[in-house]
């Protein structure tokens, strides 16, 4: 082959994502419609079953051995499009999506562990992971938390029946942000796996299988879907990890597989058999949600810098983003996230008592348990989600009395900035 040749080739090997920018291939990459019927949006299809001529046919879609659908728990035409799009975004080989992203963070991590097994986690994580870390311990699986997840303090934690690594990349509410590709050498170097659950930095910011990530799990209730209209989860695989089967029981019946083994164990397994799948419209309503992520995200991640750094400058309450200068992880989120820090600040107004008052004041703003919404979300973390947590708990994920959890929508800068301003002016007031 002459090196003409062979240029040509490698070029036409390459995946598309890699011709594409982050917007175009959020249109394009991994889907074109429905070619049957031209449909430019993959129609939800709303059945449960998919009738087949032949007992042969059906058995062979059973089996694995034809391509085609069978009964939407297992698969289904609208979630397939729509995880082929995840995957694509992501640069995985592949996604499972779930009805939450709970289930995703479950079916994740159930899919490799086993009683006596130990997971190393963040203490920083969103609540509903902590507390599910507490359910696992029902079933032999213990939990070690490190204060943050860096190479200082995870490598003590780590010993023979460690099975996997569990962070946030941008911890939400704490803020603190991983360095992706420090903490990646270090498990490897070990052979353990990490599993990243990227909602609050999104593939906008990062791809984390470029960094080392073997697996990355979504929320995509929260920026993939972006309206604040359905709950949901996706689980994206890298390829990248060799599950060894004598260290991850279970594996050896997939081990054919070849880099698809985790993917190929989670649906045929413990995904499929619990039945956590997605529903049809919610997969419908998240492949529309994922094609404006791009736009989304810059408008975020602006006003989120922009509001961050009006309440820096307002005496009475401390503020915490990222990108903001004064962060510890400023220079990391230059050099991980191409300085920009996501859409998620905290707020400490100094008491429980003026963190209420301020909430209550807010106009635009709007008091409910969610992030990702085109609106802007604030909510009391220590009284709602941290509810089931104790003070050590909560303290360790830096959810304090005072603390507010701002969830940066798409509204104007301006009207934002006026909103806490005159929120703030009232609370210093009354309280
Ligand atoms: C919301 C959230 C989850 C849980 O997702 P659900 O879709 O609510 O089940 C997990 N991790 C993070 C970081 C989240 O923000």
């Amino acid at each position: 082959m002459t090196r003409e040749q062979s240029k040509k080739c490698s070029e036409n090997e390459r995946s598309v994502g890699e011709r594409m920018k982050f917007n175009t291939a959020l249109l394009h990459q991994n889907f074109d419609g429905e070619k049957s019927t031209g449909s430019t949006i993959m129609p939800i299809y709303q059945v449960s079953a998919f009738a087949h001529e032949t007992a042969e046919k059906l058995e062979k879609v059973f089996h694995n051995q034809a391509p085609g659908f069978a009964y939407t728990r297992i698969s289904n035409p609208t979630v397939d499009a729509f995880e082929k799009r995840v995957a694509a975004m992501e640069n995985g080989i592949g996604a499972v999506s779930c009805s939450s992203g709970m289930t995703a963070v479950t079916m994740a991590l159930l899919n490799i562990l086993h009683a006596g097994d130990e997971v190393i986690a963040g203490s920083g994580l969103f609540g509903g992971t902590i507390d599910l870390f507490s359910d696992l311990k029902a079933f032999g699986i213990t939990t070690r938390f490190a204060e943050s997840i860096t190479v200082e303090e995870i490598e003590p934690l780590i010993n023979e029946n460690t099975k996997v690594v569990f962070t946030e990349l941008i911890g939400n509410p704490k803020l603190d942000v991983v360095d992706l590709k420090a903490v990646s050498e270090l498990v490897h170097a070990h052979g353990i796996p990490l599993i990243i659950d990227s909602t609050t930095a999104t593939p906008y910011l990062i791809h984390p299988f470029a960094y080392g990530a073997d697996v990355v799990v979504h929320s995509s209730s929260k920026y993939i879907n972006g309206g604040g209209n359905a709950i949901s989860g996706v689980i994206v695989d890298s390829g990248n990890f060799h599950w060894d089967s004598s260290r991850y029981d279970g594996f050896e019946p997939y081990a054919k597989y070849g880099k698809f083994a985790y993917l190929a164990k989670l649906r045929n397994a413990i995904w499929r058999n619990v039945g956590g799948c997605l529903s049809p419209m919610n997969a419908f309503l998240n492949s529309v949600g994922l094609e404006t992520l791009g736009l989304r995200m810059e408008r975020l991640c602006d006003n989120a810098l922009q509001l961050a750094q009006y309440l820096d400058s307002v005496d009475g309450v401390e503020v915490n983003y990222p990108a903001l200068e004064k962060s510890p992880y400023y220079s990391l989120v230059q050099k991980q996230f191409g300085g920009k820090g996501g859409a998620i600040l905290t707020l400490r107004a100094g008491s429980k008592e003026k963190a209420f008052c301020l909430i209550n004041h807010l106009q635009f703003a709007t008091n409910a348990t969610n992030i990702g919404d085109v609106r802007t979300l604030v909510i009391h973390p220590a009284s709602t989600i941290y509810a089931h947590s104790n003070e050590a708990q909560k303290q360790s994920a830096g959810v304090y009395e005072d603390l507010i959890r701002i969830s940066v929508g798409i509204e104007d800068i301006e009207d934002l900035i006026e909103d806490f301003g005159q929120a703030i002016a009232k609370m210093q007031e009354e309280c």
